[in-house]
């Protein structure tokens, strides 16, 4: 049985990614800081699987602690999702997010190259495309970059592709997400953020349990279908297959490849919140508010390229995905806090 060494397994993605590895019979090993999750989440992905999860609690920028997993463990794979993701602190406060999550990823690199572990699937985001040319967006799109946290995503995938020119024993799977929503259909575990929530559904769905009054929709003058901005959203559980089948790719010695993982469906803000009002079973309130700066109209993928060489076909509708949201929520007022 293969040992996949999951970074910042403790998180959103992260978590549901983990509970997926187990179900297929995986070993896993958690690297996290919690510096953004909770422990709570890997205790109930224990609870659902009725497996361990041998967890290392330490910063990946910590290169000394960190080589104690190695040491430890025979891995045969990582998932690398440690990192830090708020678009708006990383304008504020650049350093640490260039600090966080590059050093993070150069060490762990030099560690997988020192121990010979030559298999990696990298969390990028869609954020790198900036604003399309057109959409579809196709990984063969160029990149512009707006923020700070968007470009740690780049810089580590120019490191990816670099490394691996002269690397050519690694496999490494460039995994671009689109926008994961949603929650494991059991409503244990699901997005936990910190403090007022920056997202589309995190916040829509703490207005319909009260915790806040009401949703502002950031623009409504945008050309779309109805002036509000679209995206792709995709289940976290759908997100967490498509891990699973890029370990079958790695593992089939690929070199270096670039997948978007999204739905290829775009839905404007309005039509989310029509979603969530089914789902929730009642209006959420909502006004509209001026564009939020760097917001851009329109952000779909081509989900072909993963289809056709990995397998990969998003499962869940955003029906699905707002039910499952709001089960989460509304189970959990509080998130993993009592
Ligand atoms: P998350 O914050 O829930 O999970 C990240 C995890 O990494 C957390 O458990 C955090 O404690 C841990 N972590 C951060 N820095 C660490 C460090 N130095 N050492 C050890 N652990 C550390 O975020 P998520 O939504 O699960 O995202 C996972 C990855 O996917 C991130 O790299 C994120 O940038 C990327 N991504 C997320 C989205 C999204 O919308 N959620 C979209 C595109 C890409
Ligand atoms: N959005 C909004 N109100 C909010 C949060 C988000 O209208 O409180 C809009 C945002 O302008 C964008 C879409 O919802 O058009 C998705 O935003 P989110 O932050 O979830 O993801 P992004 O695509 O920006 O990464």
């Amino acid at each position: 049985m293969k040992t996949i060494l999951v970074t910042g397994g403790a998180g959103y993605i992260g978590s549901h990614t983990v509970l997926a590895l187990l179900e297929k019979k995986y070993e896993v090993i958690v690297v996290d800081n919690f510096v953004n999750s909770s422990k709570k989440a890997l205790a109930r992905v224990e609870k659902l699987t009725g497996k361990k999860i041998k967890l290392y609690e330490l910063d990946c920028c910590d290169k000394v602690k960190f080589s104690q997993v190695f040491k430890e463990n025979k891995i045969d794979a990582v998932i690398h999702f440690a990192g830090l993701k708020a678009v708006g602190e990383s304008v504020n406060v650049p350093l640490k997010y260039y600090e966080n999550n590059l050093f993070s990823t150069i060490n762990l690199l030099n560690l997988m190259q020192e121990y010979k572990v030559y298999n990696i699937a990298f969390s990028s985001s869609a954020t790198v495309y900036g604003e399309p040319k057109s959409v579809p967006i196709y990984e063969d799109f160029e990149l512009h970059i707006s923020n700070p946290y968007g470009r740690t995503k780049l810089i580590i995938e120019d490191i990816l592709r670099d490394f691996s020119k002269v690397n050519p024993e690694f496999n490494i799977a460039i995994l671009r997400y689109f926008n994961p929503i949603g929650a494991h259909p059991s409503g244990l575990i699901g997005e936990n953020p910190n403090g007022i929530p920056n997202n589309l559904v995190p916040y829509i769905t703490q207005v319909a349990v009260g915790k806040l009054k009401e949703l502002g929709v950031f623009g409504n003058d945008y050309p779309t279908k109805d002036g509000t901005c679209i995206r792709d959203y995709i289940h976290v559980c759908d997100l967490a297959e498509g891990h699973i089948l890029a370990l079958n790719k790695l593992f089939s010695k690929c070199g270096l490849v670039t997948y978007n993982l999204g739905t290829g469906k775009g839905y404007s803000v309005l039509e989310v919140i029509k979603a969530m009002e089914k789902a929730v079973g009642k209006p959420i309130p909502y006004s509209f508010k001026p564009r939020r700066a760097g917001d851009i109209p329109e952000c779909y993928a081509s989900p072909v390229k993963a289809e056709t060489e990995l397998g990969f076909k998003a499962k869940y509708s955003l029906e699905d995905m707002a039910r499952d949201s709001w089960n989460w929520q509304k189970n959990n007022p509080n998130g993993y806090d009592e």
